[in-house]
């Protein structure tokens, strides 16, 4: 932690501002309602959510199977996948911030949908759903969309905290982040919102200045176990974190974001939490980020912002989005 780096000289790299989309149907936009994409087919006239399969996958369900170890330090093995596109809304310019509660309810009910039919698939272990916002963040496009890959294996960062909710669990005989979020509801130092069945925390161990990690109150594994009452209570937090993600830079804040839930192998992992991370790139205005270059690349991770100060910037931010401001 290096809180006085932030009042250095900036001589870097500054980004052209996010501006969001201002338009509400692009004709040249292969997500927007009635517009052929690049692979000649045709996105429909959708009213509300419109799932797709990937025209470009990086996964494919009938991959053939292959494997090979060459002395124990050459190891592979082909992945089975299924990668599909989410559109948040038939409009162009509407992001998660800017969408009315019914409206992100939509959204919810669709994630919850996708976790449980693809986690049905016999073969699928892991569902990832995750939201890359902004250019700086590679999205391709501004249209705002998530994606939800599907694979047969746990992923690398899924098998570290499976790992670590098995031996916390172990070892104390409770949940990892039940005592975690407990601790900071007491601090009360890092907790950006809440609600009744959801908390947003800048995390004690962030590591991109404004990351925060969203955590259900109620020791669940995944989406599909929410309550109706707690999908709208998921919905109303998730548009208050992106209001005052907004609001921080008064930008069209770019961030990936996802969840982390139970693999889907059919056991019940008591010992998972539902959660998600949200990692923006921005350090100290809409132009300036964080990279990780230098020490962070070759040693550890290094903050400029402390994450109780970050966390009080968020706070201050406020639940009024900045374009709705008079
Ligand atoms: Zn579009
Ligand atoms: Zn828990
Ligand atoms: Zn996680």
């Amino acid at each position: 932690m290096s809180p006085h780096r932030t009042q250095r000289p900036w001589l870097g790299k500054v980004e052209k501002l996010q501006t969001p989309a201002s338009v509400t149907f692009d004709p040249n936009c292969y997500l927007c309602p009635g517009n052929r994409r690049a692979g000649g087919a045709q996105t429909p006239q959708y009213a509300e959510t419109y799932v797709f399969d990937n025209d470009y996958p990086a996964m494919l369900p009938d991959v053939a199977p292959l494997q090979f170890d060459q002395a124990g330090l050459l190891v592979g093995k082909s992945e089975r996948g299924i990668c599909r596109v989410m559109c948040f809304s038939p409009r162009h310019d509407l992001t998660v911030p800017r969408m009315n509660a019914r409206e992100m309810r939509g959204v919810v009910d669709g994630w919850v949908e996708q976790y449980s039919a693809l986690g049905q698939i016999p073969w699928i272990r892991h569902v990832q759903i995750f939201e890359n916002r902004g250019e700086m963040m590679g999205a391709s496009n501004p249209h705002p969309h998530c994606q939800i890959w599907a694979n047969d294996s746990l992923p690398n960062l899924p098998s570290r905290e499976l790992a670590s909710f098995e031996s916390y669990r172990a070892e104390k005989h409770s949940c990892l982040l039940c005592d975690y979020l407990q601790l900071e509801l007491q601090l009360n130092e890092r907790i950006v919102c809440q609600n009744e069945a959801f908390a947003v925390v800048v995390p004690f161990w962030a590591v991109w200045p404004f990351e925060s990690l969203l955590l259900s109150k109620r020791h669940i594994a995944s989406i599909d176990q929410l309550t109706g009452e707690e999908r709208d209570l998921l919905t109303d937090i998730l548009r208050r974190i992106t209001i005052r993600y907004d609001n921080l830079f008064e930008t069209a804040f770019p961030y990936s974001m996802g969840f982390h839930q139970k693999p889907t192998d059919g056991r019940d992992y008591e010992e998972w939490h539902l959660h998600a991370h949200y990692f923006p790139p921005l350090l100290r205005s809409a132009k300036i980020q964080k990279f990780m270059v230098g020490y962070e690349l070759l040693s550890s991770p290094q903050r400029d912002l402390t994450p109780e100060a970050a966390a009080n910037r968020l706070r201050d931010a406020g639940e009024i989005h900045y374009l709705d401001r008079s």
